[in-house]
């Protein structure tokens, strides 16, 4: 039995859903890889975390499962094994995960010859293939051309697999294994609540320029922000001009909740982008992680004096 927290099935949702989703077109979908760590607990391999490590290169002529991990990969690796050890009690790598985007979940000779190399350092070690259609559609295509897809019940998108004996090398067969994913009431929340994030990662989490997406997104916010403020203050001003003084408050307190809406909904959307950030490569997070934090740290200066501008207003009416 493998248990998966909640968000470490979204860690390996979003990563590859941010490589293939209906934003990008179906032939330059990208197959993505990762690690588990976590700890065995008798025959249960207990994950506790889920690190993305890379994205496959776009080749229009590869066949499945071209995933080529450069030395800086490999480097992300020994890093995350060095710190999961480092926690008590101590935790390793204890598997592998990548997607098949659009196409079949099962193990490839490559995906045998990967999860080899896992289970001889460790037997418990596991093989996770993920396929966001699979889980948005609820069907498995069919093994072979025209026969007719298998229509699925709350099937969370992937398979969980481990080589039956590693003394047969690639020759090895294998079998799927049992899990729990924790962290939601029933199998039907799960794909529902999968399914709309599946939608805000398809939207707001782009394979390319992170920074430059935000960056603009928050110019945005900041602008419309400072032009509800000014726009408010303009309408004060006729008001009192008109000589329609006794309508103030009222028209202050519409704009308010106004600006308050806005501000709450751009709430949400920054929610949504730190969660993103954890779901980044391990190679990327050094990059971009802090660009993105000062991205929103330009928000909250502007927003912070929201009260105080308010108030100003106030008394100057
Ligand atoms: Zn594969």
């Amino acid at each position: 039995m493998i248990i998966i927290p909640k968000k470490v099935y979204l860690t390996v949702v979003a990563a590859a859903v941010r490589f293939a989703n209906t934003r990008i077109p179906k032939d330059d979908w990208l197959e993505v890889s990762g690690i588990f760590t976590g700890r065995n607990e008798g025959d249960y391999v207990i994950i506790t975390e889920a690190y993305p490590i890379m994205h496959q290169e776009l080749d229009k002529n590869a066949v499945i499962d071209q995933y080529k991990w450069s030395d800086e990969d490999y480097e992300s690796l020994y890093i995350i094994d060095d710190k999961a050890f480092s926690r008590d009690p101590p935790e390793f790598v204890v598997g592998w995960w990548h997607s098949h985007p659009g196409f079949k979940i099962m193990m490839s000779y490559i995906d045998i010859q990967t999860t080899l190399s896992y289970q001889q350092n460790n037997p418990l070690a596991i093989s996770l293939v993920f396929n966001p259609t699979r889980l948005i559609r609820q069907i498995e295509v069919a093994d072979k051309k025209g026969d007719p897809d298998k229509q699925l019940k709350n099937d969370p998108g992937f398979k969980i697999f481990r080589l039956d004996n590693v003394n047969h090398g690639t020759e090895a067969s294998y079998h799927t294994i049992d899990y729990r994913i924790d962290g939601y009431e029933s199998m039907e929340q799960l794909i529902t609540l999968t399914q709309k994030f599946i939608v805000d990662v398809t939207n707001f989490f782009p394979k390319d320029n992170i920074p430059k997406t935000y960056n603009k997104f928050i110019s945005e916010r900041i602008n419309r922000f400072d032009s509800l403020i000014l726009g408010t203050e303009e309408y004060l001003t006729t008001l009192a001009h008109r000589g329609e003084k006794t309508r103030i408050p009222e028209v202050l307190e519409n704009q308010s909740q106004e600006i308050r809406k806005f501000v709450a909904e751009t709430s949400v959307k920054i929610k949504s982008i730190k969660e993103f950030m954890d779901y980044l490569e391990y190679k990327e997070k050094e990059m971009i992680v802090p660009q993105i934090e000062s991205i929103l740290h330009k928000w909250d200066e502007t927003v912070s004096g929201l009260d105080k501008k308010l108030k100003q207003l106030s008394k100057k009416f």
